[in-house]
């Protein structure tokens, strides 16, 4: 039997994949390259057709004018806070002393440590702080940080137990990285595998952000043929496992090809399945995120 998601209930194992620069968007496909692969991807008003997968519109702005931007918008999502309006601006690229600072106190890791929850990122790398101790450090290498954890070796990668934020390593690979060749379904395989012995799993993926800005149009719906083959088999594998998948952004790129910037389009907030969320009623921008998953795992005092 599934578990419902009924607060009390405890869900067991949620794994957020965390997908950089995907908004909702139009259902043309000319203008979409989402759009090709409706089962899974949610466009402005309709949701994904696959029968297991809901999906709500998040607001990625959040009260402040300009594009959204990655570093507060980041900040939001895993610490719950509204850091743009805090700062009076969306901050792009690395965070600020003060997001940092958001995050050593608010991160969706630290407050699953205090409440006693198992929780990782899946993402392995080479860690910049093994080549600098100044090296500057993304918000998600934050969150993760102020947890006192350690990062995801290459060793893991090698091992599968998990995967760089190109899943494929296909682009590491070209790169000249000694990288294990993943296929999309391979690896969602592995973070299914991974995210199956923890109660909270992290997975983040920015090359829908770095290619919508810098790709081609063949790039572009290239990438998301492999982005949409990795969360197709993530869902079938999910629903095996009996893990609570979601799947969201920081604020919108991908979506709208016709131009090269962020949007201020709504994100997604697309999960499985179609449980009765009555009880525990999704959030409506990305800030609310975090907290909606501390209290999905009965953490929602801390
Ligand atoms: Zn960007």
């Amino acid at each position: 039997m599934r578990k419902f998601l009924h607060q009390g209930d405890g869900y067991q194992h949620i794994l957020m994949i965390f997908l950089d620069g995907l908004g909702l968007g139009e259902t043309d496909p000319k203008h979409n390259p989402l759009a090709l692969y409706p089962d899974i991807w949610p466009q402005a008003g309709v949701g994904p057709t696959h029968p297991h997968l809901a999906c709500l519109p998040l607001d990625a702005c959040l009260g402040v004018a300009g594009l959204p931007q990655s570093a507060t918008g980041q900040t939001a999502l895993l610490a719950g806070i509204n850091a743009p309006a805090l700062l009076g601006r969306h901050m792009q690229g690395f965070p600020s002393r003060r997001l940092v600072e958001m995050l050593q106190e608010h991160s969706i890791f630290v407050r699953m440590k205090t409440c006693g929850k198992t929780a990782t990122f899946a993402n392995a790398y080479r860690h910049p702080e093994d080549e600098s101790t100044q090296a500057r450090l993304s918000v998600t290498s934050h969150a993760l940080k102020a947890s006192g954890q350690p990062f995801r070796s290459l060793d893991q990668l090698w091992r599968k137990e998990a995967l760089t934020h190109d899943f494929t390593n296909q682009k590491l690979l070209e790169k000249g990285y000694d990288v294990p060749l993943f296929t999309p379904e391979e690896a969602a395989h592995i973070l299914i595998k991974l995210a199956s012995q923890y109660d909270f799993t992290l997975y983040e993926h920015f090359l829908t952000d770095l290619i919508a800005h810098r790709g081609t149009p063949t790039e572009i719906t290239d990438h998301v043929l492999l982005v949409t083959r990795f969360i197709r088999s993530c869902v079938e594998e999910a629903l095996r496992a009996e893990l609570f998948l979601i799947i969201t952004s920081d604020h919108g790129n991908i979506e709208a090809s016709q131009v090269k910037t962020h949007t201020r389009n709504p994100v997604p907030l697309i999960w499985l399945d179609k449980k009765d969320l009555t009880r525990l009623p999704p959030p409506a921008d990305i800030a609310g995120v975090t907290p909606w998953i501390l209290k999905l795992l009965d953490c929602e005092s801390v």
